[in-house]
C-alpha cells in the first residue's frame, strides 16, 4: 500500500488566493500514477477538520477562504488516515499584513563580508544529498544597545561576521563555525551571512557536522526576547530551507529530524542552553519539509 511520507506548502498564505500543496515522498520511489490518484486530504485548524478532499491525488490546489484569516492550518495528505507526522503548516494572512510582514532575505558571502584570505577557509566538502538534518544554535554575542538580538545595518552584520572568524580560534579553528549565521534586522529583513557555508563540514554539533546544516542565530535567546518581527524572519528561513531542499539538491535535507520539530536544537544532543529558551521555544515554527 501507498503510505505518504512528506508533503511541501507554503508557510504563509494570502487568504482568497490558491495554495498548493505536493506529497513529496513516499514508502516506494515513483508510485504509479493510479495508487497516487487514491491521496485524500484533510485541512484543520487545532483539532477541527475544515475541509477534506478524497482521491485528490498528489497535489492540492486549495482555494483559501477568507474566513480562515488569521487561522493557521495544518494540511495533511494521507491514504489510510492523516497524521500531523505528515503534514504542513500554513499561516493564513491577509493581503495587507503579508506586505507589512514579509521578511527580505539576504544572503552575505564571504566575499560581501570581508573574510580574510590569509586564512584558510575550514571544512571538508560534503555532497549536498548527504545533509539530513538542521541544527539551530545562538552565538551568545549581543548587539550593545536595547535591542540585544536585533541588528541594525548591514556593516554591523558585515564586522560581526569577521569577528567570528577568529572569536573560536583555540577550540574550533580560525573560521566561522557554523554553516550560515542568521541576524534579525530592525528593518524586518534576515541576513544570513555564509560561515563555512552550505558545501562544506562544520565546527558546531559535535558528531553532526557533516550530516547537518548548522544555523546560528547572532545573540543571546537564554538571556533576551526574541526581536518584534521574528515569525516573519523565521518563515523567511524556513522559505530558504525548502528552496534548498526542493531546488538545490539538498534532496535529504530534513528526513532526520527531532519529534514535532522539523529541525533540531543544539540542546537536543549536548546539555547546553543553545539556542536560548526563547528560540528553542519557536523552534517548530521554522518548517521547511
Ligand atoms: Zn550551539
Amino acid at each position: 500500500m501507498l503510505l505518504v511520507r512528506t508533503v511541501s506548502g507554503p508557510a504563509e498564505v494570502v487568504a482568497q488566493t490558491t495554495a498548493t500543496y505536493r506529497a513529496t515522498s513516499f514508502n516506494m520511489s515513483n508510485p504509479p500514477a493510479e495508487l497516487l490518484r487514491q491521496i485524500n486530504w484533510e485541512i484543520k485548524i487545532d483539532r477541527e477538520t475544515v475541509a477534506r478532499f478524497d482521491d485528490a491525488g498528489d497535489t492540492l490546489r486549495f482555494d483559501v477562504p477568507a474566513s480562515m484569516t488569521g487561522e493557521t492550518i495544518r494540511v495533511m495528505p494521507f491514504v489510510n488516515s492523516p497524521s500531523p507526522v505528515v503534514s504542513v503548516l500554513s499561516r493564513i494572512v491577509d493581503e495587507g499584513s503579508i506586505h507589512q510582514e514579509s521578511s527580505n532575505l539576504i544572503i552575505l558571502s564571504r566575499a560581501d563580508w570581508g573574510a580574510r584570505t590569509d586564512l584558510l577557509r575550514l571544512g571538508a566538502i560534503v555532497d549536498r544529498s548527504r545533509r539530513t538534518k538542521v541544527f539551530i544554535h545562538h552565538t551568545v554575542i549581543v548587539d550593545n544597545d536595547a535591542t540585544a538580538n536585533q541588528w541594525e545595518s548591514v556593516d554591523e552584520v558585515k564586522q560581526k561576521m569577521r569577528q567570528l572568524q577568529t572569536v573560536r580560534r583555540q577550540d574550533l579553528g580560525a573560521d566561522v563555525p557554523y554553516s550560515m549565521v542568521a541576524f534579525c534586522m530592525a528593518n524586518g529583513d534576515l541576513i544570513l551571512g555564509e560561515g563555512r557555508g552550505i558545501d562544506r563540514s562544520g565546527a558546531h554539533t559535535s558528531g553532526h557536522n557533516t550530516a547537518a546544516l548548522g544555523i546560528s542565530f547572532q545573540g543571546d535567546f537564554e538571556h533576551h526576547p526574541v526581536p518584534a518581527q521574528f515569525n516573519s524572519q523565521i518563515a523567511a528561513l524556513s522559505n530558504w530551507l525548502r528552496q534548498l531542499r526542493e531546488q538545490q539538491g539538498f534532496v535529504n535535507l530534513g528526513t532526520e529530524r527531532p519529534m514535532g520539530r522539523e529541525v533540531f536544537a543544539h540542546r537536543d544532543v549536548r546539555a547546553s542552553d543553545c539556542p536560548g529558551v526563547h528560540i528553542f521555544n519557536r523552534l517548530s515554527a521554522i518548517r521547511f519539509l
